[in-house]
């Protein structure tokens, strides 16, 4: 177990991606002795190790790697592109990963680039300590890339592939009017491969051991490890190496969580009643984030708050995003006041909005508060029936500026 500044760090299991951290900064020479060198590879190796593993981003789109390269045409692709924004406001691993062990990320992606002859390495961070860190490292080797840090703004939206490849060319860090595939028309409008940092990390694992050692843990469909981000009404909040698949009760236990229900995803992720039953798999861990909710707080006030939130993170272009966010956070304000035409219109325009913006932050706010109207059925029929359930808000769920 090691700290950096407020994350904790463990693992269940053997650690692969942590491997070292525990002693801290892996600078080059202790990254090596950690890892061992890295293999140059062909892009029709990783092309067959990605596809053999089943490896998914570890963003929030858990979109397969091997679709995603396989979509790459044969020449011209114009840059690899390491989307370390980060943007969901519970989220540690990224910049955890960027902070303590550069090296990995870095070999993930160039080896990457080498294989796709990719002449330019781009790496979008917007924490500091992640930057320096990353920044540092380039000077301790040599890659023989174009290579570039940028730093990008903290906004939720922000970090949406296209919002994350316009800052990266100097414009507004939003998505744009039209969805377009970074594989098609990427950096410079060419031909790009883009994911988050933790997908590079793995890639660097996954070259070196190959797909039968990489696939000695974890699920049968996707093998290996994952990072988490475990926060809310838990004793020990951090960061969580674990295999693929593992019970969600097991995590909720080591991470010494409340009892009560969990929202898994992060915040546009979906409320689950409680931990039982529940393996921890791609696409439902998204991003890897897990909120425990305990039970001494008003659930739908929590969600209130987070739903005033996402509507604040609205890079307000597109109207149903908008107008229907905004809606939305006044819904849930009736039907935390115990106002039965809030509840009604909640899920009226619950059904309105998906679907119609730019980007996936509509959908993805809507799954949380759809997801939250069935978890939270008997707070919402007490709220109906009294005006409340009997608990304050105590501000479990954490939202950046914090005067929700
Ligand atoms: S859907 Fe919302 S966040 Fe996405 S581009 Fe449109 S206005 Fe911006």
């Amino acid at each position: 177990m090691m700290l950096l500044q407020d994350t904790t760090v463990r693992v269940i299991g053997d650690p692969r991606l942590l491997s070292g951290v525990d002693q801290g900064r892996l600078d080059h020479q202790r990254h090596l002795w950690t890892h061992g060198a890295q293999p140059d590879l062909t892009r029709e190796d990783y092309l067959k190790l990605t596809d053999a593993v089943g490896l998914r981003g570890r963003g929030g789109a858990a979109f397969p790697v091997a679709l995603k390269l396989a979509d790459l045409p044969a020449r011209g692709i114009e840059a690899v592109v390491v989307n370390g924004s980060e943007s969901e406001p519970v989220s540690r691993k990224d910049r955890l990963l960027l902070t303590l062990a550069p090296h990995l990320v870095l070999d993930g992606a160039t080896g990457l680039a080498r294989a796709l002859g990719a002449p330019h390495v781009l790496i979008a961070v917007h924490d500091a300590e992640a930057a320096m860190s990353i920044r540092e490292a380039l000077m301790e080797r040599n890659d023989g890339l174009a290579i570039e840090v940028a730093d990008t703004p903290g906004r939720f939206v922000a970090g949406e592939a296209r919002a994350v490849l316009s800052a990266l060319e100097g414009g507004p860090a939003v998505p744009p009017g039209r969805r377009v595939l970074p594989t098609r028309q990427g950096h410079r409008r060419r031909p790009t491969f883009l994911s988050n940092v933790e997908t590079f990390a793995q890639l660097a694992v996954l070259a070196r051991l190959g797909a039968k050692r990489f696939s000695s843990t974890g699920l049968i469909s996707e093998p290996g490890t994952q990072l988490l981000t475990i926060d809310g009404a838990v004793r020990r909040p951090g960061v969580i190496e674990t295999p693929t698949g593992v019970p969600l009760e097991a995590v909720m236990q080591f991470a010494g969580a409340a009892a009560g229900p969990v929202l898994l995803g992060g915040y546009h992720g979906r409320w689950l009643p409680h931990s039982g039953g529940v393996v921890l798999k791609r696409p439902d861990v998204s991003a890897g984030i897990i909120l425990a909710l305990g039970t001494d707080t008003c659930p739908l006030g929590e969600v209130h708050r987070v739903a005033q939130w996402l509507a604040s993170q609205s890079a307000g272009q597109c109207g149903p995003c908008v107008f229907g966010l905004a809606a939305l956070v006044d819904d849930f304000d009736r039907l935390v006041k115990g106002d039965p035409a809030g509840w009604h219109d909640a899920e009226r325009h619950i059904g309105l909005v998906p679907g119609r913006g730019a980007c996936a932050h509509p959908d993805g706010s809507v799954r949380f508060l759809a997801s939250a109207l069935e978890a939270f059925g008997e707070d919402v029929r007490l709220h109906l029936a009294d005006g409340g359930c009997g608990r304050q808000v105590r501000g479990v769920l954490p939202v950046p500026g914090g005067s929700w």
